[in-house]
């Protein structure tokens, strides 16, 4: 197991840090189905970072 992140497109065991809701990508951002939080992708890292995140 590496300590990278895993890739945008495999969200299966990822979830949002602020409510813990599942995730799914969203054209070139990752979109929280709970809080609806936006979260940018960068150089195909997902940032899930509460103070990154792209609020709707
Ligand atoms: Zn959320």
């Amino acid at each position: 197991m590496s300590a990278q992140s895993p890739p945008a497109e495999d969200l299966r065991y990822v979830v949002c840090p602020v409510c813990h809701q599942k995730l799914e990508r969203v054209d070139d951002v990752i979109s929280c189905k709970g809080c609806r939080r936006r979260y940018p992708v960068v150089e195909g890292i997902p940032v899930l970072l509460a103070d990154r995140a792209l609020i709707q």
